[in-house]
């Protein structure tokens, strides 16, 4: 293992000006931090996808002057920046000429096209504040190592690929220079622009983490670390100052925001601890994400999804019949459909869709098509405005009276379905969406204060 650490800013911390400063001093202040990822600068990958969907000319055009300026404000707080000044324009100008043509014909190609501009630009205007402070800081395009699948939108990482290229092209450059590169962002085989999926610019630290071999990789958000549930729902949520791999994971598929979903994959294949802090508050402390943690709880975190849809599933040729399931799936499968949580019953299945990673709700994932392939084997029931609760903790599928502490206090709710068993680490429920913050918070209140 090297002693290279990553430290990624996600989009809060390269927001504007004094964001970027903050990020800087977190950088500079410690000197194993040898490679720098950044998000886009907040709100403008949102502006970018809303471009790539199609506007009409006014509308166009004041997306791009929201862009230009959140760029602009922090492009005039740098000294002598004409040559960054020429680029970032020039960027504005790619930004034009795509948004005009995906107002003609929108394609996931050309939204991933679009939407990489952000991190293009906030890397540009980062590595042009560190050389303002003068440090040898070096800009470089991402996806000259990371190295993709054409999925366009949330495409796959090649990781050998990306392991072998970042060897031979960032390695070298490391000794010398600090290294700013994109999150999120990457190319297929051909050479085209794809991106890792909204929020991807994690899963891009932790795998230039595990193709460098870092010894950590350092997220910076706007929160000082992971806690035992969202404090905005919950004022009284405490911070974790350390947690396991697969804890962490499931909090982040589960609907706890703090991280992309992917981004413990590879730091988990390599045993890369990953700590989470806020760049506001560097010295405020964080989460640090790793390998063992000493005394694991039995109950360590909630998660809140909202927006979940139910899928019942009736069909009376289930009694005793085989391959049902396996048909149900493939039809899901071949509308590129995941199940979430599910359960069955002699007669019926109830399941939900996944929609972690993906920027659609779960309704906008049942189209008629599919529909109507699921209604031509069974009697299709849709349920929508549910919430996913997850608790998270450790042998809970081994540990005794978990069902009495978690539903004793859950009397006042309905509970609509509840998976529990498959993974030691979670108990899902879930409940009207209504009802959503009112569990957790009895939850909360019951377990964890
Ligand atoms: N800028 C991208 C997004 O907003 C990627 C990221 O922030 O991680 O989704
Ligand atoms: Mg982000």
């Amino acid at each position: 293992m090297s002693q290279i650490v990553i430290a990624k800013f996600g989009g809060t911390s390269v927001a504007n000006s004094a964001a970027m400063n903050n990020s800087a001093d977190v950088v500079l202040s410690n000197p194993d931090v040898k490679v720098v990822v950044l998000s886009a600068s907040a709100g403008v990958t949102n502006l970018l996808v809303a471009l790539a969907e199609g506007c009409n000319p006014d509308v166009r055009q004041e997306k791009i002057e929201q862009i230009r300026q959140i760029q602009y404000q922090i492009l005039n707080t740098l000294p002598d920046s004409q040559v960054v000044r020429d680029e970032i324009d020039r960027l504005l100008e790619n930004i034009t000429t795509l948004s005009e043509a995906a107002s003609l014909a929108t394609s996931l190609a050309l939204t991933d096209e679009l939407v990489s501009h952000g991190e293009l630009m906030s890397t540009l205007l980062f590595v042009e504040l560190l050389r303002s402070r003068k440090v040898n800081a070096e800009w470089f395009d991402v996806r000259s190592v990371m190295k993709t699948s054409d999925r366009f939108g949330k495409a796959e990482p090649e990781v050998q690929t990306l392991s072998s290229l970042c060897q031979q092209h960032l390695q070298p450059r490391l000794a010398d220079t600090l290294v700013i590169t994109q999150g999120f962002i990457g190319s297929e085989s051909k050479g085209r622009t794809t991106t890792l999926g909204r929020g991807g610019s994690d899963y891009t630290a932790a795998l230039l983490g595990e193709a460098l071999n870092a010894k950590r990789v350092d997220i910076w958000t706007d929160v000082p670390g992971i806690y035992t549930t969202d404090p905005r729902v919950v004022p009284n949520a405490k911070r974790i100052d350390e947690i396991g791999f697969e804890e962490a994971a499931e909090m982040a598929t589960f609907g706890a925001k703090i991280l992309h979903p992917a981004t413990l994959i590879p730091a988990v294949r390599r045993s890369i601890p990953v700590f989470v802090g806020s760049s506001k508050e560097p010295t405020a402390g964080g989460t640090l994400v790793c390998n063992k943690t000493s005394q694991p709880p039995l109950f360590r975190a909630l998660a809140l999804r909202r927006k979940q849809t139910l899928l019942t599933l009736h069909s009376l040729n289930m009694l005793h019949a085989r391959g049902f399931l396996a048909e149900i799936f493939n039809i899901l499968a071949s509308h590129n459909i995941s199940v979430d949580l599910i359960t069955t019953s002699e007669v019926s299945i109830a399941l939900t869709l996944d929609t972690a990673g993906s920027s659609t709700n779960g309704s906008s994932l049942l189209t008629s098509a599919l529909l109507t392939e699921l209604s031509a084997l069974c009697r299709v029931e849709v349920e929508e405005d549910l919430a996913l609760v997850a608790l998270i903790g450790n042998e809970l599928a081994k540990a005794r009276g978990v069902g009495k502490e978690v539903f004793g206090v859950l009397e006042p709710f309905n509970i609509r379905m509840i998976s529990y068993g498959a993974s030691s680490h979670n108990l899902c429920l879930l409940v009207p969406g209504d009802d959503a913050e009112h569990v957790v918070k009895t939850l909360h209140h019951n377990l964890f204060e």
